[in-house]
Parts: structure tokens; C-alpha cells; sequence
């Protein structure tokens, strides 16, 4: 009798993956796309989507059934056949979703579960195996499954698209018959995956772009990317961890951050603010005081609104006049963009399908650094410590979220 090689003789753990029509308002992206159903399937996964699942992205059923997927009726039919359940922001799908989720479910998504602890608490009392890809570890070998950067990029390309509708002011320089028309000058706060993407987004319209971040390595891409870095050299205010993210700095250091970034603020057209500290509340960079020193018909854009804003006035989900100047509270912009935005965050949600499926079955004990680092609830308890942190510690002002 023959025997297969050592590789493909190893035990395959075949999953049923389900993709269910996401119920959060204003929410068009979809956990899968065709192409990453052609993945999965490749791999002999089984793939389920709920008809209509796709239609806001701009797939059809038959576009998933084309690429290998069965069409299920319903949310419920969905859950009864599927054993790992992909979704984009589960927590904020509505409890009518997540009816009948339960032990023999692995559920994937982005959680937002330091955001949200207690919708994780409710999630791990359902029974069901719960990651949070948002909590992925920021390792060369996780970078494929990086729904945050993914999503990042989509709202850092649309928050310039949307700044340049609302703008009195065209971006590029243009020198007609009567004249020149001088480029309009862009600001863009916190310089990682969204304001980098901001800052090429700008450039590439034409835009004269500055901009900040707290972490001074980044000024090297800044710059290469042809803007010009904010050196506020005798700022301090928090520094880097380990993995590249910022670490917050105190009300004084924030105070002297503030009034130095002031005059760069007024004499901007548009200012694009990304400014996130990991698990706490959005650093204030634009004060009340700097936004009235705006010139009439300024846009600000704040990418930050979801984590308490980047501004004094912003509202999340809300666009507000603060005097003449515009101030966007951006939520959710990679939703506006639902077909490249899923396309990128189906492929990364395959990817980690494939990364725990890859061999014999998934061992929830092993010390593999993606599984460990977006385990967040298992057996009926929350398993991650900084979620349960979370949920241990009195009312954390740090974790609030802006109401829109
Ligand atoms: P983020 O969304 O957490 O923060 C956005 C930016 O805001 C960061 O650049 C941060 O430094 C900045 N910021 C925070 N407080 C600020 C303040 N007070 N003033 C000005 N700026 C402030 O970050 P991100 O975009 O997710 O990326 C963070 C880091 O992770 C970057 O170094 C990025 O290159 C790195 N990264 C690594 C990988 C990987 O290796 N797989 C993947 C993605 C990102």
C-alpha cells in the first residue's frame, strides 16, 4: 500500500466558514469577498454566505456561488452550518445577529474587544471561541492577516477625498490665463498606516502636506513621501512601545503639544487628524482655541472621532460648524469604500483561516503568537488579560467611546 509524504499526510482540520449579512447601521462591507471564498475554497474549506451578504460591496450571490461558496437564507441557517463565523465589527452588529452563536463557534472579526469589553464578556458567555483580529501582533509574519492597516489605508485614502469635497479651495496648484492658483496647504496629525495614506492621498491631488507624529521615526517616510515633517523637537510627549505604537503622553506634555502644533493648525486649509494611542482615549491635538484661529471655509477631518476624536468639538458619525471651519467626525470611513475595503479585509480573514487551520487541529494551547495575541475568549470566560483588565477596573475613562 502506498503512503502520502510526510506533508500531505499530516491531519487537515476542514472547516465551515459563514459569512452573515452584517446588521451594523451604515456598515457595506462584507467579511469575504469572491476571491477570498477562492481561497478558502481551494484549501477544502466550505464556505456559507447569507444571500445578500455581498450586495452593498457589489457582489451578487452568484459571484460568491461562482467562486465556491453555498448560499444560505438566513443569519440563522448561516449559524447552524458553519463552525468559524467571519465578521467585520461583530460587537457592533446587534444582539439580533449574534442570537444563537454559541460553543461549537469560532468567531473572527474585528471586535474592537478593548473598545467594547463588555460586548466580549456577553460574547464568551455564548460558549464561543472569540478572536479579534484587531489584536493581531504587529510581526512581519502576521502582516497578511492585518485587518488595521488593511482598513487603515481605505480611511486615510477617503477622509482626503472627503476633505477636498468639502474644501472651498482646490488642491493642486494651477496657473491659468489670469494667474496662479496657489496648491492648498494639508495637515495631517499622527503619521501611521491612515495618516501616511493620507499624506500620499494629498500629494497625489497636489496638495503642499506637513505633517506630525510623536514617534520620530517616522519622519524619514514623511518625507518620502514628499511632505514636509512638523519638528517639534523640544516637544516630549510619550513615546513608542516595542511594537511601533505610541504610549500617551500626560496632560502637561499634551498641553505643550498642543500649543506649539497651534500656529502650524491655523495656517492650514485642511487638517486630517489620526492620532490613536492603543486601549485609551484619542490624545486632544486641535483645541477649541486653535480651530477659531482657522481661516473661514478650513476642513478637519478627524479619523480619531471613534476613540473620543483628535479635536475639542468633535462629535463621532457627525459633521459640525465650529464658526466657519468644518469639523468632520469621521466613523467608519472604510465602510464608504465597502468593495476594496472588504476585499482587503476578506483576504486578510482568510488568512488567518488558513494560518489556523494549517495543521491537524486548532490548538488553542499552543504558543503561536497570532492565536495567542487575538485569543480573547474561550471556555465561557475572557481569556485575554488586557480585555479582563478592562472589565475588572472601575468605569476606565480610557477605554470610552465617543456617542455619535
Ligand atoms: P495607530 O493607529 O495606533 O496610531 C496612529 C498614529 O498616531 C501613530 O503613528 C502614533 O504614533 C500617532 N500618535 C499617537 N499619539 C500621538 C500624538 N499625541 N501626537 C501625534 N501623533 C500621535 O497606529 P498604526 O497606524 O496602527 O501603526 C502604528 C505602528 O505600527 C507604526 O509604527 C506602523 O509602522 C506599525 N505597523 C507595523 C506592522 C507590522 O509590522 N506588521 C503593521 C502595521 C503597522
Amino acid at each position: 500500500m502506498s503512503t502520502l509524504p510526510a506533508d500531505e499526510a499530516a491531519p487537515r482540520t476542514k472547516l465551515t466558514v459563514g459569512i452573515v449579512d452584517e446588521a451594523r447601521d451604515g456598515e457595506r462591507r462584507v467579511a469575504a469577498s469572491p476571491a477570498s471564498v477562492r481561497a478558502l475554497v481551494a484549501a477544502e474549506h466550505t464556505v456559507i454566505v447569507q444571500s445578500n451578504a455581498g450586495i452593498a460591496a457589489g457582489w451578487p450571490d452568484k459571484e460568491y456561488t461562482d467562486a465556491g461558496a453555498v448560499i444560505a437564507g438566513s443569519t440563522a441557517e448561516v449559524l447552524k452550518q458553519a463552525s468559524v463565523l467571519l465578521c467585520v465589527r461583530g460587537s457592533g452588529a446587534g444582539a439580533a445577529t449574534w442570537t444563537g452563536v454559541g460553543s461549537s463557534h469560532i468567531l473572527a472579526g474585528l471586535l474592537d474587544p478593548l473598545g467594547e469589553p463588555a460586548t466580549m464578556k456577553k460574547l464568551a458567555q455564548s460558549g464561543a471561541t472569540v478572536f479579534a483580529i484587531d489584536l493581531l501582533p504587529r510581526i512581519t509574519r502576521a502582516q497578511p492577516m492585518d485587518v488595521l492597516s488593511s482598513q487603515a489605508t481605505v480611511a486615510g485614502y477617503k477622509a482626503v477625498i472627503v476633505a477636498a469635497s468639502l474644501s472651498p479651495r482646490l488642491f493642486p496648484m494651477l496657473t491659468y490665463a489670469a494667474g496662479t492658483i496657489p496648491p492648498a496647504k494639508v495637515l495631517v496629525l499622527g503619521a501611521g498606516v491612515a495618516g501616511l495614506q493620507a499624506i500620499a492621498t494629498a500629494r497625489r491631488l497636489g496638495a503642499n502636506v506637513s505633517a506630525y507624529d510623536v514617534r520620530a521615526a517616522v519622519r524619514e517616510q514623511i518625507e518620502s513621501l514628499g511632505a514636509r515633517f512638523v519638528d517639534l523637537a523640544d516637544v516630549a510627549a510619550g513615546g513608542e512601545d516595542a511594537s511601533g505604537y505610541a504610549t500617551g503622553a500626560d496632560e502637561a506634555e499634551l498641553a505643550r503639544q498642543q500649543e506649539a502644533l497651534a500656529a502650524e493648525i491655523g495656517g492650514s486649509d485642511v487638517v486630517v487628524t489620526t492620532a490613536l494611542v492603543p486601549g485609551q482615549r484619542s490624545p486632544i491635538l486641535v483645541t477649541a482655541a486653535a480651530i477659531k484661529a482657522m481661516k473661514p471655509g478650513s476642513v478637519i477631518i478627524d479619523l480619531a472621532a471613534e476613540r473620543g476624536g483628535n479635536c475639542e468639538g468633535t462629535v463621532a458619525g457627525k459633521t459640525v460648524e465650529i464658526g466657519a471651519v468644518i469639523l468632520v467626525g469621521a466613523e467608519n470611513l472604510a465602510a464608504t469604500v465597502p468593495q476594496d475595503a472588504s476585499q482587503m479585509l476578506g483576504r486578510n480573514l482568510a488568512n488567518f483561516v488558513l494560518h489556523i487551520a494549517k495543521e491537524g487541529d486548532i490548538n488553542l494551547d499552543g504558543d503561536d503568537p497570532i492565536m495567542q495575541g487575538t485569543l480573547v475568549a474561550r471556555d465561557g470566560k475572557v481569556v485575554n488579560e488586557r480585555v479582563a483588565g478592562l472589565l475588572d477596573a472601575p468605569a476606565p475613562a480610557s477605554s470610552s467611546k465617543a456617542s455619535s
